[in-house]
Protein backbone atom coordinates (compact mmCIF):
# COMPACT_ATOMS: atom_id res chain seq x y z
CA UNK A 1 0.00 0.00 0.00
CA UNK A 2 1.39 3.20 -0.98
CA UNK A 3 2.61 5.42 2.14
CA UNK A 4 1.68 8.75 0.81
CA UNK A 5 -2.19 9.90 -1.34
CA UNK A 6 -1.81 8.70 -5.05
CA UNK A 7 -1.84 11.91 -7.18
CA UNK A 8 -5.21 10.99 -10.16
CA UNK A 9 -6.33 12.85 -13.44
CA UNK A 10 -9.47 11.17 -15.18
CA UNK A 11 -10.12 13.15 -18.31
CA UNK A 12 -12.45 11.92 -21.11
CA UNK A 13 -11.74 13.12 -24.68
CA UNK A 14 -14.26 12.48 -27.70
CA UNK A 15 -16.21 10.36 -25.24
CA UNK A 16 -20.20 9.92 -24.39
CA UNK A 17 -19.19 9.69 -20.70
CA UNK A 18 -20.27 5.89 -19.77
CA UNK A 19 -16.55 5.43 -19.16
CA UNK A 20 -16.87 8.28 -16.11
CA UNK A 21 -20.22 7.00 -15.44
CA UNK A 22 -18.10 3.17 -14.96
CA UNK A 23 -15.99 4.74 -12.41
CA UNK A 24 -18.94 5.81 -10.12
CA UNK A 25 -20.25 2.33 -10.71
CA UNK A 26 -17.73 0.98 -8.48
CA UNK A 27 -19.98 2.06 -6.09
CA UNK A 28 -18.53 2.48 -2.21
CA UNK A 29 -14.77 1.95 -3.79
CA UNK A 30 -15.26 5.30 -5.54
CA UNK A 31 -15.50 6.93 -1.87
CA UNK A 32 -12.23 4.55 -0.52
CA UNK A 33 -10.22 5.74 -3.62
CA UNK A 34 -10.99 8.99 -2.49
CA UNK A 35 -9.22 7.79 0.81
CA UNK A 36 -6.59 6.62 -1.08
CA UNK A 37 -5.98 8.84 -3.92
CA UNK A 38 -6.34 12.78 -4.29
CA UNK A 39 -8.44 13.43 -7.98
CA UNK A 40 -6.62 16.09 -9.24
CA UNK A 41 -8.12 16.43 -12.10
CA UNK A 42 -11.79 15.30 -13.98
CA UNK A 43 -13.68 16.99 -15.92
CA UNK A 44 -17.24 15.80 -15.21
CA UNK A 45 -16.68 15.75 -11.42
CA UNK A 46 -14.23 17.70 -10.04
CA UNK A 47 -13.53 22.28 -10.84
CA UNK A 48 -10.20 21.72 -11.95
CA UNK A 49 -8.55 23.78 -15.10
CA UNK A 50 -6.40 22.98 -17.53
CA UNK A 51 -3.70 25.41 -16.03
CA UNK A 52 -4.25 23.48 -13.05
CA UNK A 53 -2.41 20.65 -14.83
CA UNK A 54 -0.15 22.32 -17.02
CA UNK A 55 1.34 24.01 -13.43
CA UNK A 56 2.17 20.58 -12.20
CA UNK A 57 5.96 18.94 -12.49
CA UNK A 58 6.26 16.16 -15.15
CA UNK A 59 5.67 13.28 -13.30
CA UNK A 60 3.97 14.57 -10.49
CA UNK A 61 0.70 12.19 -11.12
CA UNK A 62 0.83 8.55 -10.34
CA UNK A 63 -1.93 7.96 -12.94
CA UNK A 64 -4.01 9.54 -15.57
CA UNK A 65 -7.29 7.53 -16.60
CA UNK A 66 -7.72 8.49 -20.02
CA UNK A 67 -10.91 7.95 -21.80
CA UNK A 68 -12.77 8.71 -25.28
CA UNK A 69 -10.84 8.72 -28.24
CA UNK A 70 -8.40 12.00 -29.98
CA UNK A 71 -10.75 13.80 -32.59
CA UNK A 72 -10.01 17.03 -32.05
CA UNK A 73 -6.96 19.15 -30.76
CA UNK A 74 -8.05 19.60 -27.77
CA UNK A 75 -7.93 16.17 -26.90
CA UNK A 76 -4.46 15.58 -28.30
CA UNK A 77 -3.51 18.50 -26.22
CA UNK A 78 -4.56 17.01 -23.22
CA UNK A 79 -3.36 13.59 -23.98
CA UNK A 80 -0.10 14.87 -24.80
CA UNK A 81 -0.33 16.74 -21.00
CA UNK A 82 -1.57 14.50 -19.15
CA UNK A 83 1.10 11.78 -21.08
CA UNK A 84 4.14 14.28 -19.17
CA UNK A 85 2.80 14.72 -16.09
CA UNK A 86 1.75 11.12 -15.19
CA UNK A 87 3.80 8.32 -14.45
CA UNK A 88 1.11 5.73 -15.74
CA UNK A 89 -1.06 6.19 -18.74
CA UNK A 90 -4.16 4.45 -18.83
CA UNK A 91 -6.51 3.69 -22.34
CA UNK A 92 -9.72 3.48 -20.27
CA UNK A 93 -12.60 2.06 -22.22
CA UNK A 94 -12.98 1.31 -26.05
CA UNK A 95 -12.74 4.93 -27.22
CA UNK A 96 -9.25 5.15 -26.05
CA UNK A 97 -8.40 1.93 -26.80
CA UNK A 98 -9.28 1.20 -30.55
CA UNK A 99 -10.91 4.20 -31.43
CA UNK A 100 -14.33 3.11 -30.63
CA UNK A 101 -17.82 4.19 -31.84
CA UNK A 102 -16.59 7.86 -32.52
CA UNK A 103 -14.37 6.00 -34.72
CA UNK A 104 -16.98 4.83 -36.91
CA UNK A 105 -17.07 8.66 -38.43
CA UNK A 106 -13.63 7.73 -40.20
CA UNK A 107 -16.11 5.80 -42.68
CA UNK A 108 -16.73 9.47 -44.14
CA UNK A 109 -14.66 13.05 -44.38
CA UNK A 110 -14.25 15.72 -41.98
CA UNK A 111 -15.81 17.85 -44.71
CA UNK A 112 -19.04 15.29 -45.09
CA UNK A 113 -19.06 15.87 -41.23
CA UNK A 114 -19.43 19.66 -41.42
CA UNK A 115 -21.70 19.91 -44.23
CA UNK A 116 -24.32 17.22 -42.90
CA UNK A 117 -23.96 18.66 -39.35
CA UNK A 118 -23.75 22.68 -39.92
CA UNK A 119 -25.95 22.42 -43.53
CA UNK A 120 -28.13 19.74 -43.43
CA UNK A 121 -28.95 19.45 -40.06
CA UNK A 122 -32.88 19.69 -39.77
CA UNK A 123 -32.51 22.17 -36.36
CA UNK A 124 -30.64 24.65 -38.14
CA UNK A 125 -31.91 28.02 -39.41
CA UNK A 126 -33.00 27.55 -43.06
CA UNK A 127 -30.42 28.83 -45.38
CA UNK A 128 -27.30 28.78 -42.97
CA UNK A 129 -24.17 29.16 -44.22
CA UNK A 130 -22.27 29.53 -41.24
CA UNK A 131 -19.39 26.88 -41.14
CA UNK A 132 -17.43 26.77 -38.00
CA UNK A 133 -14.07 27.92 -38.05
CA UNK A 134 -10.42 26.96 -35.84
CA UNK A 135 -9.66 31.02 -35.22
CA UNK A 136 -11.77 34.35 -35.75
CA UNK A 137 -10.81 38.04 -35.38
CA UNK A 138 -13.14 39.85 -33.50
CA UNK A 139 -13.13 43.24 -31.88
CA UNK A 140 -12.35 41.73 -28.59
CA UNK A 141 -9.36 40.15 -29.80
CA UNK A 142 -8.73 36.43 -31.62
CA UNK A 143 -11.52 33.52 -30.56
CA UNK A 144 -10.36 29.90 -30.80
CA UNK A 145 -12.19 26.62 -31.14
CA UNK A 146 -10.17 23.48 -30.97
CA UNK A 147 -8.96 22.11 -34.85
CA UNK A 148 -11.30 19.25 -35.88
CA UNK A 149 -8.90 16.63 -36.95
CA UNK A 150 -9.79 14.88 -40.51
CA UNK A 151 -9.78 11.44 -38.62
CA UNK A 152 -10.54 9.78 -35.29
CA UNK A 153 -7.16 8.43 -33.68
CA UNK A 154 -6.59 5.67 -30.87
CA UNK A 155 -5.67 7.20 -27.77
CA UNK A 156 -2.12 5.34 -28.75
CA UNK A 157 -2.11 7.05 -31.74
CA UNK A 158 -1.23 10.47 -30.18
CA UNK A 159 0.86 9.33 -26.94
CA UNK A 160 2.42 6.31 -25.43
CA UNK A 161 0.07 4.18 -23.36
CA UNK A 162 1.37 1.96 -20.68
CA UNK A 163 -1.96 0.41 -20.10
CA UNK A 164 -5.55 -0.22 -21.91
CA UNK A 165 -8.12 -1.41 -20.27
CA UNK A 166 -11.22 -2.69 -22.66
CA UNK A 167 -14.90 -2.38 -22.68
CA UNK A 168 -17.97 -0.10 -23.89
CA UNK A 169 -17.99 0.94 -20.79
CA UNK A 170 -15.20 -1.49 -18.96
CA UNK A 171 -16.94 -3.12 -16.43
CA UNK A 172 -16.52 -1.40 -12.89
CA UNK A 173 -14.46 -4.79 -11.58
CA UNK A 174 -11.75 -4.08 -13.94
CA UNK A 175 -11.49 -0.26 -12.97
CA UNK A 176 -11.17 -1.58 -9.53
CA UNK A 177 -8.46 -4.17 -10.09
CA UNK A 178 -6.60 -1.16 -12.19
CA UNK A 179 -6.76 1.22 -9.60
CA UNK A 180 -5.91 -1.39 -6.76
CA UNK A 181 -3.02 -2.75 -9.18
CA UNK A 182 -1.60 0.98 -9.06
CA UNK A 183 -2.20 1.64 -5.13
CA UNK A 184 -0.23 -1.89 -4.57
CA UNK A 185 2.36 -1.67 -7.69
CA UNK A 186 1.42 -4.46 -8.78
CA UNK A 187 0.72 -3.91 -12.44
CA UNK A 188 1.77 -6.10 -15.06
CA UNK A 189 4.48 -5.42 -18.21
CA UNK A 190 3.85 -2.19 -19.47
CA UNK A 191 1.60 -2.15 -22.70
CA UNK A 192 -0.97 -4.64 -21.36
CA UNK A 193 -4.58 -5.37 -21.69
CA UNK A 194 -5.57 -5.20 -17.85
CA UNK A 195 -9.01 -6.67 -16.75
CA UNK A 196 -9.63 -9.29 -19.45
CA UNK A 197 -8.42 -11.90 -21.18
CA UNK A 198 -6.28 -13.67 -23.64
CA UNK A 199 -9.15 -16.34 -25.05
CA UNK A 200 -12.21 -15.41 -27.33
CA UNK A 201 -15.27 -14.27 -25.78
CA UNK A 202 -16.73 -17.42 -27.11
CA UNK A 203 -14.31 -19.95 -25.29
CA UNK A 204 -16.60 -18.38 -22.26
CA UNK A 205 -19.56 -18.54 -23.03
CA UNK A 206 -21.98 -21.29 -22.36
CA UNK A 207 -24.34 -21.26 -25.66
CA UNK A 208 -23.81 -24.65 -27.70
CA UNK A 209 -22.34 -24.16 -30.73
CA UNK A 210 -23.48 -27.45 -33.30
CA UNK A 211 -22.00 -26.12 -36.46
CA UNK A 212 -25.23 -25.19 -38.08
CA UNK A 213 -25.79 -22.92 -40.87
CA UNK A 214 -28.03 -20.26 -41.66
CA UNK A 215 -29.65 -19.33 -45.08
CA UNK A 216 -29.65 -14.99 -43.51
CA UNK A 217 -28.66 -13.29 -41.20
CA UNK A 218 -31.85 -11.22 -38.84
CA UNK A 219 -31.63 -8.27 -36.14
CA UNK A 220 -32.31 -9.95 -32.71
CA UNK A 221 -35.88 -8.99 -32.26
CA UNK A 222 -36.35 -10.57 -35.95
CA UNK A 223 -35.53 -13.84 -33.95
CA UNK A 224 -37.34 -16.20 -31.35
CA UNK A 225 -34.27 -17.65 -30.46
CA UNK A 226 -33.21 -20.54 -28.53
CA UNK A 227 -31.40 -19.33 -25.21
CA UNK A 228 -28.96 -22.37 -24.68
CA UNK A 229 -27.97 -22.30 -28.57
CA UNK A 230 -25.36 -19.88 -30.61
CA UNK A 231 -26.93 -16.68 -31.44
CA UNK A 232 -24.39 -16.70 -34.49
CA UNK A 233 -25.95 -20.42 -35.86
CA UNK A 234 -29.29 -18.54 -34.97
CA UNK A 235 -28.37 -15.91 -37.95
CA UNK A 236 -27.75 -13.57 -35.46
CA UNK A 237 -24.25 -11.66 -36.04
CA UNK A 238 -22.14 -11.86 -32.82
CA UNK A 239 -18.65 -11.25 -32.77
CA UNK A 240 -17.96 -13.79 -29.72
CA UNK A 241 -15.22 -15.48 -31.85
CA UNK A 242 -13.31 -12.43 -32.74
CA UNK A 243 -13.68 -10.30 -29.00
CA UNK A 244 -11.52 -11.07 -25.87
CA UNK A 245 -13.33 -12.57 -23.07
CA UNK A 246 -13.23 -10.56 -19.96
CA UNK A 247 -16.83 -9.24 -19.77
CA UNK A 248 -18.15 -12.26 -18.19
CA UNK A 249 -20.00 -12.68 -21.46
CA UNK A 250 -22.37 -10.08 -20.53
CA UNK A 251 -24.56 -9.75 -23.96
CA UNK A 252 -24.70 -13.21 -25.20
CA UNK A 253 -25.81 -14.20 -21.59
CA UNK A 254 -28.75 -11.21 -21.72
CA UNK A 255 -29.96 -13.02 -25.12
CA UNK A 256 -27.88 -10.45 -26.88
CA UNK A 257 -24.68 -10.60 -29.31
CA UNK A 258 -21.53 -9.75 -28.87
CA UNK A 259 -20.65 -6.25 -30.79
CA UNK A 260 -16.57 -6.36 -29.96
CA UNK A 261 -16.06 -4.08 -27.37
CA UNK A 262 -13.22 -5.41 -25.68
CA UNK A 263 -11.50 -5.88 -29.08
CA UNK A 264 -9.68 -8.44 -30.70
CA UNK A 265 -7.85 -11.15 -28.48
CA UNK A 266 -4.23 -11.27 -29.20
CA UNK A 267 -4.27 -13.79 -32.08
CA UNK A 268 -7.06 -11.42 -34.29
CA UNK A 269 -4.74 -9.16 -36.24
CA UNK A 270 -8.09 -7.35 -37.82
CA UNK A 271 -11.50 -7.68 -35.60
CA UNK A 272 -13.47 -6.60 -38.52
CA UNK A 273 -11.92 -8.79 -41.30
CA UNK A 274 -11.73 -11.60 -39.27
CA UNK A 275 -15.84 -11.39 -38.10
CA UNK A 276 -17.06 -10.99 -42.29
CA UNK A 277 -14.95 -14.05 -42.71
CA UNK A 278 -16.82 -15.94 -39.55
CA UNK A 279 -20.09 -14.57 -40.25
CA UNK A 280 -19.44 -15.75 -44.04
CA UNK A 281 -18.35 -19.02 -42.88
CA UNK A 282 -21.45 -20.39 -40.86
CA UNK A 283 -23.48 -19.35 -44.34
CA UNK A 284 -25.16 -22.63 -45.69
CA UNK A 285 -24.22 -22.08 -49.27
CA UNK A 286 -20.56 -22.74 -50.35
CA UNK A 287 -20.81 -20.56 -53.49
CA UNK A 288 -18.90 -17.29 -53.39
CA UNK A 289 -21.47 -15.27 -55.12
CA UNK A 290 -24.03 -16.43 -52.77
CA UNK A 291 -22.15 -15.93 -49.75
CA UNK A 292 -21.74 -11.78 -51.25
CA UNK A 293 -25.51 -11.76 -51.59
CA UNK A 294 -26.21 -12.98 -48.41
CA UNK A 295 -23.18 -10.32 -46.63
CA UNK A 296 -24.81 -7.57 -48.34
CA UNK A 297 -28.04 -7.81 -47.13
CA UNK A 298 -26.44 -7.18 -44.27
CA UNK A 299 -27.51 -3.41 -43.25
CA UNK A 300 -24.51 -1.59 -42.83
CA UNK A 301 -21.69 -4.76 -42.53
CA UNK A 302 -19.22 -1.82 -41.84
CA UNK A 303 -20.68 -0.90 -38.82
CA UNK A 304 -21.25 -4.66 -37.53
CA UNK A 305 -17.19 -5.35 -38.42
CA UNK A 306 -16.18 -2.44 -36.52
CA UNK A 307 -18.10 -1.16 -34.01
CA UNK A 308 -15.85 -0.40 -31.71
CA UNK A 309 -12.16 -0.43 -33.80
CA UNK A 310 -12.27 0.90 -37.52
CA UNK A 311 -9.61 3.23 -36.70
CA UNK A 312 -7.64 0.30 -35.24
CA UNK A 313 -8.61 -1.79 -38.63
CA UNK A 314 -5.80 -2.62 -41.23
CA UNK A 315 -7.74 -0.92 -43.65
CA UNK A 316 -8.09 2.24 -41.81
CA UNK A 317 -4.15 2.26 -41.23
CA UNK A 318 -3.23 2.20 -44.66
CA UNK A 319 -4.64 5.21 -45.86
CA UNK A 320 -4.36 6.90 -42.72
CA UNK A 321 -4.06 11.16 -43.24
CA UNK A 322 -5.10 13.40 -40.33
S1 LIG B 1 -15.93 3.42 -24.45
FE1 LIG B 1 -18.16 3.42 -24.61
S2 LIG B 1 -18.82 4.17 -22.60
FE2 LIG B 1 -16.66 4.73 -22.81
S3 LIG B 1 -16.66 6.81 -23.68
FE3 LIG B 1 -16.52 5.36 -25.39
S4 LIG B 1 -18.66 5.10 -26.05
FE4 LIG B 1 -18.72 5.95 -23.98
S1 LIG C 1 -20.72 -16.64 -31.33
FE1 LIG C 1 -21.67 -15.56 -29.61
S2 LIG C 1 -23.37 -16.82 -28.96
FE2 LIG C 1 -22.04 -18.11 -30.26
S3 LIG C 1 -20.70 -19.11 -28.78
FE3 LIG C 1 -19.65 -17.27 -29.46
S4 LIG C 1 -20.19 -15.71 -27.95
FE4 LIG C 1 -21.64 -17.40 -27.71
S1 LIG D 1 -20.39 -9.41 -24.79
FE1 LIG D 1 -19.11 -8.34 -26.27
S2 LIG D 1 -20.13 -6.37 -26.65
FE2 LIG D 1 -21.02 -7.27 -24.78
S3 LIG D 1 -19.81 -6.36 -23.12
FE3 LIG D 1 -18.85 -8.32 -23.63
S4 LIG D 1 -17.27 -7.80 -25.14
FE4 LIG D 1 -18.64 -6.07 -25.03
Amino acid sequence: MADRKLQIAIYWGAACGGCDVAVLDTDEFVLEVAELADIRFWPIAVDGKYADVERMTDGELDLALFNGAVRNSENQHIAELLRRKAKVMVALGSCAHLGGIPGLANETSRDEIFHRAYLQNPSLEEGNVAMPVAEKQVAMGTLQIPHFHRAVQRLSDVVDVDYFVPGCPPAPAQIKAVLLAVVKSELPAPGSVVGASDRALCDECQRVKEEKKVERFRRPWQVIQDPKKCLLEQGIICAGSVTRAGCGVRCPDSGMPCRGCYGPPPNVKDQGAKLISAVGSVVASRDADEIDRVLNEIPDIMGYAYRFGLPASTLQRSRRSF
